[in-house]
């Protein structure tokens, strides 16, 4: 923990809640979606968001709660297109999405298949809130009271909404939805209520009902009146909102900060702080549940581990939009941690003060346990997508091969967890000139292609690496006795190895590259030729 002034936005977040929230035994910190589609990370965001705040808290020896929300007692407003069977989903628009069945055919509903998807993999990146079912919540008429305080104070609200509306709401306008006992939907309409805990509805579908609500968990408060009343309700310190929810004029996040207020006078609207979308690059454009064209927290983690993820949000303010990446700029990122943790272990040195403290924090943060106490192995990434290759995607293999470097658990473990995550890479994302395959026979066409100097080389060389045992450098030194001597172009010399090895003309730097592979099996290959 680094105790002079602090540079990080998670701590001058923490600072700025214990400021102005005051003294607390506990500080509560909320975030929630609404599971209509699939969670992406773009929605991810919000919740590392809040961890990294509460993260910043408990290292102010502050005690934390961190909620999450699961708003699934929300209507089906619409079938993302990336859901099976649409048509049978379809008929459930209107009603409360966990009441809708799980298409994919696993799950309770819809509602617990997309919230056991997006909570499985938060403890791989060491995130865990207490999560909330609203269905549960409103279905045992937990919020009664809060509801008729609600409904007491409509005329307040509506004031508040209309500041916002072209059209101001009727008079015998009710902040309250029903589902229809009859048909499931909320097409309903609130005709009278009597102050206390009654109302009469009629829906659509031409049922209509008298009921009490403490009795009956079928009422909601729309949006913006059900978000600060829940927030009153577990005395929420800090929930963070995504950028659309400020849209002008009206976003929902304003209207319910002001809502907030004006109902309940002597407190303060919870602290906010609004985060950008992340798209995906090359992709362009914002993510988004309903249109499916989403990435997903386990499908970034196919790719870079668990501290990088947590790395990239760290390290980026959450008001900055950002592009999260699966081309070669994977290399450079997983560098950047790289460079980050040298720095945190003084293994590498910052040019300023803050920009060391700075990445100092950034990379505490960055951590899913607790910080190593000695800088873990770090083999780096670019190097495995080559490993990964020669050894085709063994991953015991490629973590033998460091076996005289690897000092703790955690270095086995991370190394295991990083060379599958370049294998990954590699199959689906990697461009197709850093792909290879090691030859088990070379073939005809390789041979035709090669000239005679290049095969006298490839001979002298086969010949040279039974005689001697050589390490990187000795050996890549060795490419260019062989050259002078045969008075060949090093590029023809190069080309010729690797269309002997891989059948490709480039492939990654030869002389570490053929120690890799084994002496025993390049030279059985080059004998071939
Ligand atoms: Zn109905």
């Amino acid at each position: 923990m680094v105790e002079e002034e602090s540079y990080h936005w998670a701590d001058l977040t923490a600072e700025k809640i214990i400021k102005e929230r005051g003294k607390k035994t506990k500080y509560v910190c909320a975030a929630g979606i609404t599971p209509s589609g699939t969670v992406h990370i773009g929605n991810f965001r919000e919740i590392i968001t809040v961890d990294l705040v509460c993260r910043a808290l408990k290292d102010k020896k502050k005690k934390v709660r961190f909620i999450y929300s699961w708003d699934d007692y929300d209507r089906l407003r619409k079938v993302p297109v990336n859901m099976p069977k649409p048509d049978v989903l379809q008929k459930f628009i209107g009603k409360p999405i966990v009441d809708t069945p799980d298409t994919f055919g696993c799950h309770k509903s819809y509602a617990d298949h997309l919230e056991k998807e997006a909570e499985c993999p938060l403890p791989i990146v060491g995130i865990f809130p207490e999560f909330f079912y609203q269905s549960k919540r409103y279905r045992s008429c937990e919020y009664a009271e809060m509801i008729k305080y609600a409904m007491n104070r409509r005329d307040i609200i509506r004031e508040v909404l209309d500041k916002y509306r072209k059209e101001p709401l009727p008079k015998d306008w009710y902040p309250l939805n029903v589902f229809c006992e009859k048909c499931g939907t909320d097409n309903t309409n609130v005709l009278e209520y009597d102050g206390e805990y009654t109302i009469s509805y009629e829906c659509e579908c031409g049922f209509s009902d008298k009921i009490d609500f403490r009795k009956k968990g079928i009422v909601k408060p729309p949006w913006r009146v059900e978000w600060p009343m829940r927030q009153h309700y577990e005395k929420v310190d800090f929930e963070p909102a995504g950028k659309e929810h400020y849209a002008q004029p009206g976003g929902s996040r304003i209207t319910a900060n002001e809502i907030f207020e004006a109902i309940y006078p002597k407190e303060k609207h919870p602290i906010d702080l609004k985060y950008d979308f992340i798209t995906v690059k090359g992709e362009g454009g914002k993510m988004s549940s309903s249109l499916g064209n989403v990435i997903t927290l386990k499908e970034c983690l196919e790719v870079y581990t668990s501290e990088v993820i947590r790395y990239l949000f760290a390290g980026t303010r959450p008001n900055v939009e950002f592009a999260i990446s699966f081309d070669l700029d994977v290399i450079k990122i997983y560098e950047d941690y790289d460079k980050t943790e040298r720095v945190y272990f003084d293994e590498e040195t910052e040019e300023s003060k803050k920009e060391y403290l700075k990445e100092h924090r950034i990379y505490e943060l960055s951590q899913v346990e607790k910080v190593p106490e000695k800088m873990p192995l770090q083999v780096p990434f670019r190097h495995l997508t080559n490993l990964v290759q020669v050894y085709e995607g063994d991953i015991k293999k490629v973590v033998e091969e460091y076996k005289t470097f690897i000092k703790t658990y955690l270095d086995k473990k991370k190394l295991e967890t990083r060379a599958l995550c370049a294998w990954n890479w590699i199959q689906k994302y990697a461009p197709e000139d850093m792909k290879f395959k090691v030859h088990e026979k070379v073939s005809e066409a390789v041979k035709k292609e090669l000239n005679a100097d290049q095969k006298k080389a490839i001979k002298i060389l086969a010949e040279k690496l039974k005689k001697n045992k050589y390490d990187e450098g000795t050996l890549f030194n060795e490419f260019y006795n062989i050259c002078q001597e045969l008075k060949l172009d090093n590029k023809m010399f190069f080309k010729g190895v690797y269309l002997t090895l891989i059948g490709k003309e480039r492939g990654p730097k030869l002389a570490g590259f053929i120690l890799t592979i084994g002496v025993k099996k390049v030279i059985s290959l080059l004998e071939e030729v």
